[in-house]
C-alpha cells in the first residue's frame, strides 16, 4: 500500500458518507517528500474517518495509506485514502516556521474571478481583506474581499470543522485572532464553487 505524508492543515465538517457508512471528513495540506520535508505541494485527502482523525490537529504532520491517486480528474490535488489510515507522526510547533509556511504559499485571489479558474486548481491559499466572520441559518459564513483587483465581496460558508468548534464552544479564542489567512477549496459535485476550508490565525 502506497502512503502519502503531509501537513496536515485542513479538517472539513464532518459529514455522513453513504458510500463507505461512517462520517468522514474531506482534510488537506501540504505533501512531504521522500526525505521529509515539507513542500509547496496541496493534496486534498479524502475519506478521513471522523474517529481516526478525532485527536489530529492543524499543523500535525500525518501519515495516510492511499489507493487510488487520481480519483477526480477535475480537481487534481485529490488523492483516495483507506478512511481508518490516518496516523499521527509528529507536529510542527514553531510559530514563525508556521508563518514562514503560509507567506511562501500565498497566492492571489485572482483565480476566484478568472472563468476558469476552478479547472485543474481546487485548493488556494489568500490573505483575506477586511474578513467578517458571522452566523445565518446556524452556518458560519465570512464575507471578504480576496485581494484581487477584480474582487467586490465574495460569501462564502465556513467549513473549518476546528474553527467551528471554536467558535461554539470556546468564542475567547476567536475574539483573539488578529491576522487570518484563508485556505479555500472546491466541492466535488460542483467544482466552480469555492468555499472557506482552513482559517489560520499567525499574528507574528
Ligand atoms: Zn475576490
Amino acid at each position: 500500500m502506497e502512503e502519502v505524508k503531509i501537513l496536515f492543515l485542513c479538517k472539513a465538517l464532518k459529514q455522513y458518507s453513504k458510500k463507505y457508512g461512517m462520517e468522514t471528513h474531506c482534510t488537506a495540506g501540504l505533501r512531504l517528500n521522500s526525505d521529509n520535508e515539507i513542500t509547496d505541494e496541496w493534496v486534498r485527502v479524502y475519506p478521513i474517518k471522523a474517529k481516526a482523525a478525532n485527536n489530529i490537529k492543524k499543523w500535525d504532520i500525518v501519515r495516510i495509506e492511499v489507493d487510488d491517486w487520481n480519483p477526480d480528474p477535475v480537481r487534481p490535488e485529490s488523492v483516495r485514502s483507506i478512511p481508518t489510515s490516518l496516523q499521527p507522526l509528529n507536529k510542527l510547533e514553531n510559530e514563525r516556521a508556521k508563518f514562514e509556511i503560509i507567506v511562501k504559499n500565498l497566492e492571489k485571489g485572482d483565480f476566484l474571478h478568472e472563468e476558469e479558474g476552478w479547472k485543474g486548481k481546487s485548493l488556494g491559499l489568500i490573505k483575506p481583506v477586511r474578513p467578517r466572520l458571522y452566523i445565518e441559518e446556524d452556518k458560519i459564513w465570512c464575507e471578504f474581499d480576496c485581494g484581487s483587483e477584480d474582487c467586490h465581496l465574495h460569501k462564502f460558508q465556513v467549513w473549518d470543522d476546528y474553527f467551528a468548534k471554536s467558535w461554539f464552544e470556546n468564542p475567547d479564542e476567536i475574539r483573539r485572532y488578529r491576522d487570518l489567512y484563508f485556505l479555500l477549496g472546491t466541492i466535488r459535485k460542483r467544482p466552480w464553487i469555492w468555499s472557506l476550508i482552513s482559517i489560520f490565525d499567525l499574528p507574528i
